[in-house]
């Protein structure tokens, strides 16, 4: 080794370790357990100062600089930091999740092995009514005898199906078409590695409240119970400038501007203007962008004047 070589030691964190293969449950027999991990927040500011050739500094100046480089949309240096999970995950959330192209993926065959025996099921109390001003959401919960109704009709679909999955081994039939029939809510597992940029990117998008129920079970764990161990000072300022940071449309910045002049006519007649404010039966039509500058609005707690 020359004399200028600079001796490394590999960043860990003894969180995370403590964690390591400890299984985390999410819904009635998922989980999330942490495999293997490279990097942590003073990877994300060795590569942030590499330019330079300075190491890690003072805490309170790495916490800076992170907070500076999620700011301001620094991102390359998060990438330097990966994590590989273990998740076991309904089909159908599953199928949410794999639309994150920049992780990297193995999945449970169910061509080369037996379909794992467990599905998601729903508890009476946990059936979500359709939304009707959200199409994609939910809004409320059946009734108890609706729901219990809900539950029997679903334990017997999914007795069926693995019932006829099964004969269907028995007779011979090969596993890669036996599996046609059986419903979403089977469980698989995969293995899932991402860096923690797109990490983040998933857990803005999954952990938020428009994500399904599901979903935001698994990435609230991820988040919560992984991130802030592995890398705590990234997660704080991610929390602080992303995940509960709000943005604005030029237009909702107009509006704002007016409300904070105290010109609520003003602000009503944009709002107007912008096609945001129409009436259905005497009252303001559901309008998809109002609604979301009113959400905004009401976390500053400015008074909507329509
Ligand atoms: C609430 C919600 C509702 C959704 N509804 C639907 C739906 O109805 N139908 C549907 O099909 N999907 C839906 N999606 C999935 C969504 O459109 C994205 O596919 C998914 O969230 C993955 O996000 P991503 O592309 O940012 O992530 P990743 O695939 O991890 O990509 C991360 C980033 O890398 C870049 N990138 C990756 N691949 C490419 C590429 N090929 N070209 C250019 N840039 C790339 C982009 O900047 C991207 O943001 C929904 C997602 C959410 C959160």
């Amino acid at each position: 080794m020359s004399e200028q070589a600079e001796k490394l030691t590999r960043n860990f964190s003894s969180e995370l370790d403590a964690i390591l293969g400890e299984t985390f449950p999410v819904l009635d027999d998922g989980f999330i357990r942490v495999v293997d991990y490279m990097g942590t927040d003073e990877s994300v500011v060795q590569a942030a100062r590499v330019s330079y050739g300075k190491g890690t500094k003072k805490r309170h100046e790495d916490r800076g600089l992170i907070r500076y480089l999620i700011r301001h949309h620094h991102t390359t240096p998060f990438e330097m930091c990966e994590i590989k999970l273990h998740v076991r995950v309904p089909m159908d959330t599953w199928r949410q999740w794999i639309r994150h192209r920049t992780a990297n993926v193995n999945e449970y065959s169910t061509r080369y092995s037996v379909a794992v025996n467990a599905m998601y099921s729903t508890r009476p109390d946990e059936w979500r009514i359709q939304a009707t001003t959200n199409r994609q959401g939910s809004d409320g919960f059946a009734q108890k005898e609706q729901g219990e109704k809900l539950s029997q009709q679903e334990k017997e679909l999914h007795d069926l199906s693995r019932k006829i999955y099964d004969e269907r081994l028995e007779q011979g039939v090969a596993r890669e078409q036996a599996r046609k029939d059986l419903p979403l809510c089977t469980y698989t597992e995969a293995y899932w590695k991402i860096d923690l940029h797109n990490l983040m990117n998933f857990l803005r998008l999954r952990m938020e409240g428009h994500a399904q129920y599901e979903i935001r079970q698994y990435a609230a764990i991820i988040g919560e119970e992984i991130v802030s161990r592995w890398a705590p000072l990234t997660w704080e300022a991610f929390k602080d400038y992303v995940f509960n940071s709000a943005t604005f449309s030029e237009m909702d910045g107009r509006v704002i501007s007016a409300l904070a002049a105290g010109e609520k006519d003003r602000a009503k007649a944009l709002v107007e203007k912008f096609g945001w404010l129409k009436y259905k039966d005497g009252k303001p039509a559901f309008q998809i962008e109002r609604f979301e500058l009113e959400e905004k609005l009401k976390k500053l707690n400015i008074e909507i004047p329509w």
